[in-house]
């Protein structure tokens, strides 16, 4: 496939789209950083080796999952269940400790969204996430752009990303056919998810990943903000 044919698919893609399927953590919220920051400081507790870059390569993934490999990882054995409790406890705790601010948007989202809704299309939320705090801001912070039949959240999943099951809730919901539906993600768990359901999957990197990483998750395009994702929109 020559770069040519890949931006024409990318083009036919983004034309037939009639609904969007965002991300919230990395996509909305530039929320990652917190997370980070709660993660690395929990697990160093603990005694676990983690980077912010590990935080960022497995978001998307259930806190639980995230402790399971960091114990694998360092010590060779499993967490036990008392232990995923606490850690994943002490990471809340911290994470919220750091919200004495609300959550900073992702620069630029605002207008991609306003741009998505004037041009008539389904917008939808489609996160892991089960945190109240950021779901309930989310018409506060982005007024009139979501409807509260059109998000899936961590508590209509039960299998969460990197599975398909978060965005092919979507997609059915949405009533349209899979070539007009167009996921917007930051992370490669979030990729894996919409390219397993069967849709296009445009990446932002508003993150600390190398593009590589979104491009081997199967992103059927990166953009290195949602500025140039605006662009790419409005010139298409
Ligand atoms: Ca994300």
């Amino acid at each position: 496939k020559t770069i040519k044919d890949a931006i024409e698919y990318n083009l036919l893609r983004m034309n037939l789209a009639k609904a969007y399927f965002f991300d919230m953590d990395g996509v909305l919220f530039d929320s990652m950083p917190r997370h980070a920051i709660a993660w690395e400081e929990v697990m160093k507790q603990h005694g676990l080796p983690f980077t912010a870059y590990d935080c960022y390569i497995n978001e998307g993934r259930t806190g639980e999952s995230v402790i399971r490999e960091a114990f694998q990882k360092a010590l060779g054995r499993d967490a036990t269940q008392e232990e995923v409790k606490t850690i994943y406890a002490e990471k809340s705790a911290y994470y919220h400790q750091l919200l004495q601010t609300t959550t900073p948007t992702i620069p630029g989202v605002a207008d991609v969204l306003q741009f998505v809704k004037e041009q008539g299309h389904q917008i939808w939320v489609v996160t892991g996430s089960g945190m109240r705090t950021l779901l309930d801001s989310l018409n506060e912070v982005f007024p009139s752009i979501f409807q509260q039949d059109q998000m899936i959240t961590a508590f209509d999943v039960t299998q969460g990303k990197p599975h398909p099951e978060p965005y092919l809730k979507a997609w059915e919901r949405s009533g349209l056919p899979k070539e007009q539906c167009l996921v917007i993600e930051n992370a490669p768990l979030g990729v894996r998810s919409g390219k397993a359901a069967g849709l296009t999957v445009y990446a932002v990197n508003t993150g600390i990943l190398k593009r590589e990483d979104l491009l081997q998750a199967g992103a059927d395009m990166v953009f290195d903000s949602m500025h140039e994702l605006l662009q790419f929109l409005q010139q298409h």
